[in-house]
Formats: structure tokens, C-alpha cells, sequence
């Protein structure tokens, strides 16, 4: 079963790590606590949150909903829990998800992006994807690098 999950606003940060991973996740700040529960009943996605209160709720410690209670504020540290905790895989499907919207990205032509983004960077990438929602392209650049870096070195042994 692929993972699903839903971000509480406590651990915001985790949202945009697990899209880099390809895991559909959401993120809804204005959502209330039911709300949320209820949506990860709903859509069987595990709750992420750092409130100690929704875990006594019966939902979530009768174990119907799953969640995991996050531990300490740096997001690097928190993602380290929920991946080891639950065995992620940091290849699963990364740069498949707009980090904004969580939408699978499409595929984009090179002549189709020309003109949306920088000259420099059209010189030199050849692949790209746009978001379907909210139209963002993103490509292979510097960034998708650093942040692939930083995934990696997760996987190394004692890299926390
Ligand atoms: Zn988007």
C-alpha cells in the first residue's frame, strides 16, 4: 500500500519534503482538528502532527486513524522520524509532486516553457514538468540538485 499522508500546521515544513518524495500529501491550514481527522479517516492518510492531544483522541489511539506525534521543531529531524518510523523510501517518486499544490506533474516540451523561463535556463535544461493547478515548471536545475543532495544524504548511516 502506497503511503498517503496529511500535515498538520505544526510540522508545515514536513509537506514540502514528502511532495519531494512523490508522496501525496496535504497540507490544509484551515482546516480544524476534526476536519483533519476526519479527512484522514476518509482518505486513509497518516496524520502527521505535534499535538498530543489529537493522539489521546479516541479515533486516533483506537488506532482507526493512524498518526505519528512528531518530536522536536527541526523539520530536518522530523522527517527523519517519519521516514525511519514508517520506512520510507527517499527514491519512491521524487520530483513527481508540485511542492505548492501536490499534484502530479506533467511532462513539458522544451519549446513549450520557452519564454516562461529564464533564458539561461532554457540554454541548458532539456527536461522539464508543469504543474497542472498552479502552473508552476520545474527542471532539473540548481535547486532540484541541492535538494536531491540533502535526500541522499539522509540515506547515508549516522547523517542526522
Ligand atoms: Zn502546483
Amino acid at each position: 500500500m502506497v503511503l498517503k499522508f496529511i500535515v498538520d500546521l505544526n510540522v508545515g515544513k514536513l509537506a514540502r519534503w514528502l511532495r519531494l518524495m512523490g508522496y501525496d500529501t496535504l497540507f490544509l491550514p484551515l482546516l480544524d482538528d476534526g476536519e483533519m481527522v476526519k479527512l484522514a479517516l476518509s482518505q486513509q492518510r497518516v496524520l502527521l502532527t505535534r499535538d498530543t492531544q489529537i493522539m489521546s483522541w479516541h479515533m486516533v489511539s483506537s488506532g482507526r486513524v493512524k498518526a505519528i506525534l512528531i518530536e522536536g521543531d527541526d523539520p530536518r529531524k522530523q522527517l527523519l522520524q517519519v521516514v525511519q518510523r514508517l520506512n520510507l523510501n527517499y527514491q519512491y517518486n521524487a520530483f513527481s509532486r508540485c511542492l505548492e499544490c501536490n499534484s502530479l506533474l506533467e511532462p513539458q516540451d522544451p519549446q513549450e516553457v520557452e519564454g516562461q523561463v529564464p533564458p539561461y535556463v532554457f540554454k541548458t535544461q532539456k527536461k522539464y514538468t508543469r504543474c497542472p493547478d498552479c502552473h508552476r515548471i520545474y527542471w532539473r536545475g540548481t535547486h532540484w540538485q541541492a535538494m536531491n543532495r540533502v535526500l541522499q544524504g539522509w540515506q547515508a548511516p549516522n547523517s542526522s
